[in-house]
């Protein structure tokens, strides 16, 4: 028996020095979140149109990027929408107020870490750029909002700040999210870009790299 406890100790002392790092990799670094993809408009409303380009068909495509970006990184995505309708599956008598409700209904049932709403922007200025907008009662959602425009800001090359807003879905949703306007379809440079799906990966990966950053600044507790 004696001699049985040096082993003991001896095994214990290198198991100690030799502990395994168990670090999460960083394709894994969204475990366990939740976030639900909410493609603006859809169905009969088609957003902002400039010709054949319409917003609700590219607010799609980038959450398709999103979802297959996030999905890589061990998130759970659940979308609103995943084909050409709105939230009331109605061809007719179009209503702003029912899609928007369902909407709001639907993000919350899946109690999610937080939500995107996907939009892209329209103006006759000749604007461009991207813009987050949040709740403008949530401080939570301005930290959100401000680790995705930084990550999106080289990317977009936006010179507009992040914005506080009551927009019915942040105001609404009981859960955190942010409304992204990716750029405008108006200006025609922005436009070319936003129709490439290239841009749109690259759309995805800054988003996604900013949901990074807003959960390692809250592990950090900066
Ligand atoms: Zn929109």
């Amino acid at each position: 028996m004696k001699k049985v406890i040096p082993f003991v100790f001896m095994f214990a002392l290198c198991s100690l020095i030799f502990k395994p790092v168990i670090s999460v990799s960083s394709s894994q670094s969204l475990a366990k979140k939740v976030i639900v993809l909410d493609p603006g408009h859809g169905g009969m409303d088609n957003g902002a149109n400039v010709g054949k380009v319409n917003e609700d068909e590219l607010n799609l495509k980038i959450c398709f990027a999103l979802k297959e970006e996030l999905e890589s990184r061990g998130a759970t995505i659940y979308l609103t929408r995943t084909d050409d309708q709105d939230m009331t599956k109605r061809d007719y008598n179009y209503s702003k107020q029912d899609d928007m409700y369902l909407r709001v209904l639907k993000i919350d049932e899946y109690k999610p870490d937080l939500f995107l709403s996907i939009h892209l922007n329209s103006s006759s200025s000749g604007a461009w750029g991207s813009q987050v907008f949040y709740y403008q009662n949530s401080q939570e959602g301005k930290r959100l909002a401000q680790n995705i425009h930084d990550s999106m800001k080289p990317v977009t090359g936006t010179r507009k700040n992040i914005s506080p807003c009551s927009f019915y879905v942040v105001r609404a949703t009981q859960s955190l999210g942010v409304l992204i306007e990716c750029g405008f379809l108006s200006n025609e440079n922005e436009r070319g870009q936003l129709k490439s799906s290239k841009y749109q990966k690259k759309l995805a990966v800054s988003i996604s790299d900013g949901i990074e950053s807003y959960y390692q600044s809250l592990n950090s507790g900066v």
